[in-house]
């Protein structure tokens, strides 16, 4: 009785996500636990800790060892090293060391992949618009936040999109809809290629689905995310050469002052954004929404000259 009494208020301290004392942590895999600032804050390892200290106080159970062997307490799996996006991760990111937290030594002076998983890992913790929105409750986030982005310290394009829609806060993929589909068109690369981090970091406006607005469209890129994240973002992957500004919320933030208001004279001009000689070349794209097929028939141009320039570059680029 009494080392049932003990397991019990061992399972009342730990994370949700264990059934019972000789149960494995179930739901989240390690990956998702990794990627994902909701899962519950007792990682595998934590659990297993405290596992060993439920069992290892006198007369308590077989101990650690027998308990491994019966299966009781999953073994710690091998770390493995994250360089690329996966199905369901929410945020990913290249590079090409451990993560934080391995083995391996750090200088005081964190490495450029340092900063990028640093930076990761505080964007996929964040909270800002459900905790404190900036414009008042009244805008708080309406669900709970799931950044979607990809990172990389290799990629010499960066996609500068709006916001995830419901699809990809769903599956934590970017551009994971009819959209993407069109774009992958327009960049003539297929889905592996594309969601290769070493090819194209993705880096929307905002990280976040901003849900709908009364009409059931999409809201605009959270007004919060970009002043927070975007230069960070954007200083951590020096190595990019050519940016896709995909939609006019993206258009204005990469051409700066200069942008014209209409979202048609801004890619009407991509030319003189592409040739400019101060930062990386911006090249300003129509959002490939279904929205836009009326502006794509009004505008041949964008097929006839945009694309081809565009597709020249992307085989230059892509590994
Ligand atoms: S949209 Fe950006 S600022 Fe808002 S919660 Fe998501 S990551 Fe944070």
């Amino acid at each position: 009785m009494a080392e049932r009494r003990r397991v019990a208020a061992f399972m009342a301290t730990t994370a949700t996500g264990v059934s019972s004392a000789c149960a494995r942590p179930v739901g989240a895999t390690s990956a998702a636990r990794w990627f994902s600032p909701a899962m519950p804050s007792a990682t595998g390892s934590t659990v297993r800790k405290r596992l060993w200290r439920a069992t290892a106080e006198p007369g308590c159970g077989p101990g650690i060892s027998s308990a491994r062997r019966s299966g009781a307490v999953p073994r710690a799996k091998p770390r493995r090293r994250r360089t690329g996006p996966a199905i369901g991760l929410n945020l990913s990111c290249s590079g090409s060391k451990t993560r934080l937290g391995g083995s391996r030594r750090r200088s005081s002076v964190p490495s450029a992949d340092e900063r990028l998983w640093e930076l990761r890992a505080a964007i996929a913790a964040c909270r800002l618009c459900r905790d404190d929105p900036a414009r008042g409750e009244t805008h708080r986030l309406p669900h709970e936040p799931r950044p979607v982005a990809v990172l990389s310290a290799t990629a010499r394009i960066l996609i500068a999109g709006q916001a995830p829609g419901l699809r990809v806060h769903e599956s934590g993929l970017p551009f994971n809809d009819a959209s993407g589909d069109r774009l992958r068109q327009w960049l003539a690369v297929d889905r592996d290629t594309f969601y290769d981090p070493r090819n194209f970091a993705i880096v929307p406006m905002g990280f976040c689905f901003p849900g709908y607005d009364r009409h059931g469209s999409d809201l605009p890129p959270r007004a919060e995310c970009a002043p927070l994240w975007r230069r960070r973002v954007i200083d951590v992957m020096p190595q990019i050469e050519l940016t896709l500004a995909v939609g006019h919320y993206a258009q204005r933030w990469h051409i700066g002052a200069d942008c014209p208001k209409s979202m048609t004279d801004t890619v009407r001009n991509w030319e003189r954004y592409v040739k400019r000689n101060t930062g990386p070349a911006v090249l300003p794209m129509p959002h490939p929404s279904w929205r836009n097929t009326g502006w794509l028939r009004k505008n041949p141009w964008f097929e006839s000259e945009l694309l081809p320039y565009l597709r020249e570059r992307v085989e230059v680029l892509i590994r």
